[in-house]
């Protein structure tokens, strides 16, 4: 989301005419688009912002993203930040930068209609909506990006038909909880399906599923459409139900394996992501024995793991963080093994396949890639192919990645 904001602001000042700076150190204006999710992305924000004022005093030192209405973060670096701005408040940035401007487009209109400066030209993220209403109680993510607000449908699909008329081969749907998505009669699986259905070439990903909220409609549209790629991130955050209530995820770990079931049922072949977070205030040894039994039963592709780390404001950061750092990190450990084992095993139904592949980067005769499940592929080529989907024929795999050779 990020990124994708970050495209946006680079086409909004592009339009009043700025450029991008070559040396950040005589740029008249730098932007930092802050992440709020773990301590060590705000620490990075701590060094970072004294030391970008130090080297260019002159700048005009912008901090938006998640940190920007933090009344803590806000005191910390008021000494360097020069403009304070929520996300959400972009289409007003000119008037701050530039007080005495007259001639301004639309500032009422909402930041997502703002058309991003795409910094690839293969392959996109499309916003459909921004903010959280769930209030898992770790999350930084809904005091710092607000209330939810979704764009409307036919601005989607304008922006996904003229990423496929320019040629892109990869859009990827992004919100916090797409299943939350309600905007002129469209919920989240028919928007996915009229994506789908737009004319062109093209794969359809999108980003994240919430648990609690993903229906059969959606499984249904996904199974039925060989432009959707069947890659699902389904963020399982604990196995054990206390352990999830207390995160007031608002689903069980039974709801989350029937879930994993529909989904195998309905697309045998799909790859099946998620997040975990260890060591959550009061997570005890057997709790977490339940959240291993879960991942091991999801046989998940790849998985991003967490230690708790208690995010000012969030009612997680009241609960008392009991569970030692040494104890996190052995319970991401055993985790770690559990995936090496499962990723390693569903690689193996690629063994001497033809996968298609986009390549998204070439490194002297070797190119990098992904397959429609997600997978990381090697094969040799050069940077001629990057942005182009190819085949590639699997001769080796490992836990996480599929190496193989160009089929001519
Ligand atoms: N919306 C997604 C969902 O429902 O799971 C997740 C988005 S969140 C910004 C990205 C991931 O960061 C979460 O899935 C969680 O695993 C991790 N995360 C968020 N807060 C955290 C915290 N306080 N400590 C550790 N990890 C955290
Ligand atoms: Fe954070 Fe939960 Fe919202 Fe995901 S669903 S962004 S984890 S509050």
């Amino acid at each position: 989301m990020n990124e994708s904001d970050s495209e946006r602001l680079a086409n909004y000042l592009e339009s009043y005419g700025y450029a991008l700076a070559q040396n950040i150190n005589t740029a008249g204006a730098v932007i930092l688009t802050t992440c709020a999710v773990r301590q060590m992305a705000e620490d990075r924000v701590y060094g970072l912002a004294p030391q970008i004022k130090a080297n260019n005093p002159n700048c005009k030192l912008i901090l938006t993203g998640c940190l920007s209405g933090r009344s803590d973060v806000q005191e910390r670096l008021k000494d360097v930040v020069d403009i304070w701005l929520p996300i959400f408040s972009l289409p007003k940035l000119i008037k701050l930068l530039e007080p005495e401007r007259t001639e301004i487009n639309d500032e009422t209109g909402s930041y997502l209609s703002i058309l991003p400066r795409y910094s690839s030209t293969f392959t996109a993220f499309v916003p459909i909506g921004n903010g959280c209403d769930n209030w898992c109680t770790y999350c930084a993510v809904p005091s710092a990006r607000g209330r939810e607000v979704y764009r409307p449908a036919e601005e989607v699909l304008a922006e996904c038909r003229a990423l496929i008329s320019a040629g892109y081969k990869e859009i990827t749907l992004i919100a916090q909880n797409v299943n939350s998505y309600q905007s002129d009669d469209y919920n989240f699986a028919q928007l996915l399906k009229a994506v789908a259905e737009l004319p062109g070439e093209f794969w359809l990903r999108y980003a994240t599923s919430h648990p609690k909220d993903m229906s059969d409609e959606l499984i249904a549209v996904m199974a039925g459409n060989q432009k959707i790629c069947q890659h699902i991130h389904l963020p399982a955050q604990a196995g054990d139900n206390e352990v999830l209530a207390r995160m007031n995820r608002k689903y069980t770990r039974e709801h989350y394996l029937a879930l994993i079931n529909k989904i195998r049922t309905a697309m045998p072949e799909a790859a099946i992501t998620t997040d975990i977070i260890v060591g959550f205030p009061g997570e005890t040894h057997e709790q977490f024995l339940c959240t291993a039994e879960l991942f091991r039963q999801a046989k998940y592709d790849l998985a991003y793991l967490a230690e708790f780390s208690p995010r000012s404001g969030t009612p997680a950061a009241r609960m008392i963080d009991d569970v030692s750092a040494g104890e996190k990190s052995q319970r991401k450990k055993a985790l770690d093994e559990i995936l090496s084992r499962t990723a390693l095993e569903n690689n193996q139904k690629f063994l001497n396949q033809e996968v298609e592949v986009l390549v998204n980067s070439a490194r002297g005769e070797r190119c990098f890639g992904k397959t429609k499940t997600y997978q990381t592929v090697q094969c040799q080529g050069d940077k001629s192919l990057v942005g182009q989907v190819v085949k590639v024929k699997i001769n080796e795999v490992k836990n996480f990645g599929l190496y193989g050779e160009l089929v001519k």
